[in-house]
């Protein structure tokens, strides 16, 4: 299986409820290598912008306060199969239909504040890596 990137952001909730270090900690031990981090703020203007492929959706209003709500932390993830395996790791969508012991079914309160985000292609997960972080700020993929 081929090495992969994809791009998770902590959301405001997940700041807000004080769980970095716990689904950080779960990420890392589910095999994910962290290659770029950093905490940051969105404005409702670039939240708009990173979510635009929702932009005639009836939540997309609801979504870009939310997600510019409080600070957030973007990470840039390394594994084998990364897009797939982390969006099984995260759940669904909708925390009601996430599989037990997923980070949105233990942690999030709603389908729109849903504790984390996760790239659904490796193509949209270069976009999304760039729209946060800057080629210096990725580490080398080095051992
Ligand atoms: P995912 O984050 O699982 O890829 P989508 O790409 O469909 O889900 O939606 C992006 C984000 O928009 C979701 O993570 C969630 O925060 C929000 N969202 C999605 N559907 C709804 C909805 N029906 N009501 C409110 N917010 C939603
Ligand atoms: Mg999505």
């Amino acid at each position: 299986m081929a090495v992969e990137r994809t791009l998770t952001i902590l959301k405001p909730d997940c700041v807000r409820k004080e769980l970095i270090g716990e689904v950080t900690r779960r990420i890392q031990e589910a095999g994910f290598k962290i290659v770029a981090l950093k905490m940051t703020r969105l404005t409702k203007d670039t939240a708009g912008g990173f979510y635009a492929v929702h932009k005639e959706r009836p939540f997309y209003n609801e979504l870009c306060e939310f997600m510019s709500s409080g600070p957030c932390v973007p990470m840039i993830l390394e594994k084998e199969n990364a897009i797939e395996d982390f969006r099984t790791f995260i759940g669904a969508t909708d925390p009601d239909e996430a599989e037990e012991g997923t980070i949105r079914a233990d942690f999030a309160d709603s389908v729109g504040e849903n504790i984390i985000h996760g790239s659904d292609s490796v193509e949209n997960g270069k976009k999304e890596s760039n729209f946060f972080f800057a080629e210096q700020e990725v580490v080398a993929n080095k051992a």
